[in-house]
């Protein structure tokens, strides 16, 4: 389960919804999800997923595995 901190525990900056880019190198191949819902920090980028958010990324990674996709560019 992934704890989504109220205030960035990297440089204390405020968190806010925002997108962010997800990739993942499966070896056999590239995933890359643009517009992925998140939290962000403000000051330095950091960000969080929720865990539905990080569910569908897993389920997308895993086909994309089991196909042996060897790029794939998609959007939330
Ligand atoms: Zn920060």
């Amino acid at each position: 389960m992934t704890h989504i901190p109220s205030k960035c525990p990297f440089c204390g900056g405020n968190i806010e919804k925002g997108t962010t880019t997800f990739t993942a190198d499966l070896q056999t191949g590239v995933v890359v999800v643009r517009n992925v819902p998140a939290l962000v920090c403000s000051q330095c980028g950091e960000d969080w997923l929720e865990d539905s958010t990080a569910e569908n990324l897993e389920a997308i990674t895993q086909r994309a595995r089991a196909q042996k996709t060897q790029l794939e560019m998609i959007s939330m």
